[in-house]
């Protein structure tokens, strides 16, 4: 079963969640942190790390030696990433998506396989879970290839754990918003959590959220944090559209304070514990018969 914890903004309270149901999380989980721009489940579960590797992306290397310029590879690309300008052909490596057309085109063999740096996964032991994280090169714009490379590990790990008794869960901590990235980590799950707040920017980057996912045809629903802030436009939608409320998480400033301290809330005092207990059951249920226990991301 892969649970995506997402949010249509930053700043929701989605690490929050996603390291709660971690802690009460009954079996074994693999812990994922595919905010790779800024991943910090970490900073709350403490994993102690055992390994890591780069992950890399294809680029075209010119031999210019050997180049014709026809002008074919620049006409195939459509990011723009290498041109013929005059009669001298340029890279521009940061805006390759590493699809190889190029180097499978090329008519005179001019251009061989070079590689860039994406950035590094990293992964270790957590208690009786597992915890895997991405982290993007700074200056790296692309993060859906080290998603990718990411989910590969994922892929290991699931496959190394497929002879436990009970197959692990995954809790996906994915990045806010709606663009590729928060796509590229919810398309995989059996289950969507939404994390919001019950203001109007809360509302309305909830709703994108909830339009984006839903061609997926996804279980989804919301986990309401700082409940009892802001107005009814969250609890309206829902109701309207009939996106079930899992939790509400009150707003507390004990709750902050944990938060601000690096704790995870969950353990931070029985009330919270049991509202955690009962989302990981909601979910669990829900999730049910679209649930894919163990294998590949
Ligand atoms: S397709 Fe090959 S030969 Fe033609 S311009 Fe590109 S690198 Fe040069
Ligand atoms: S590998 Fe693909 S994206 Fe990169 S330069 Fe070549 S054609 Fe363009």
């Amino acid at each position: 079963m892969k649970i995506a914890v997402a949010s249509g903004k930053g700043g929701t309270g989605k690490t929050t969640v996603s390291s709660s149901l971690v802690s009460v999380w009954e079996s074994p989980v693999i812990a994922l942190d595919l905010d790779v721009e800024e991943p910090n489940l970490h900073l709350f579960l403490n994993p102690e790390f055992t390994d890591k590797r780069m992950a890399n992306m294809e680029i075209p290397k010119i031999d210019d030696a050997l180049c014709s310029k026809c002008g074919q590879c620049g006409e195939l690309c459509q990011f723009k990433a290498i041109s013929l300008m005059g009669e001298v052909l340029m890279t521009f490596p940061e805006m390759c998506h590493g699809c190889g057309g190029c180097i499978a085109i090329c008519p005179e063999g001019a251009l061989t396989k070079d590689f860039r740096e994406l950035g590094e996964i990293t992964w270790g032991k957590n208690g009786k879970n597992e915890f895997l994280m991405g982290r993007l090169r700074v200056g790296e714009a692309m993060s859906p290839p080290l998603m990718r490379a990411v989910k590969e590990k994922l892929g290991e790990m699931l496959d190394a754990s497929s002879t436990d008794v009970i197959p692990k869960d995954v809790i996906i901590d994915a990045p806010p918003g709606v663009s590729c990235p928060a796509i590229n980590a919810v398309m995989d799950s059996d289950l969507i959590i939404l994390v919001t707040e019950p203001t109007p920017f809360g509302f309305y980057d909830m709703k994108l959220a909830h339009e984006a996912f839903l061609p997926m045809g996804k279980p989804m629903g919301v986990v309401i944090n700082r409940a009892g802030l802001g107005n009814s436009e969250v609890y309206d939608y829902c109701n309207e559209v009939k996106l079930e409320i899992f939790a509400e998480i009150p707003y507390d400033r004990k709750i902050a304070e944990a938060y601000a301290n690096g704790d995870v809330i969950s353990e931070s005092s029985d009330e919270m514990k049991q509202i955690f207990i009962s989302l990981a059951d909601k979910v669990k249920e829900k999730a049910g018969s679209n649930a894919s226990q163990g294998g590949a991301a």
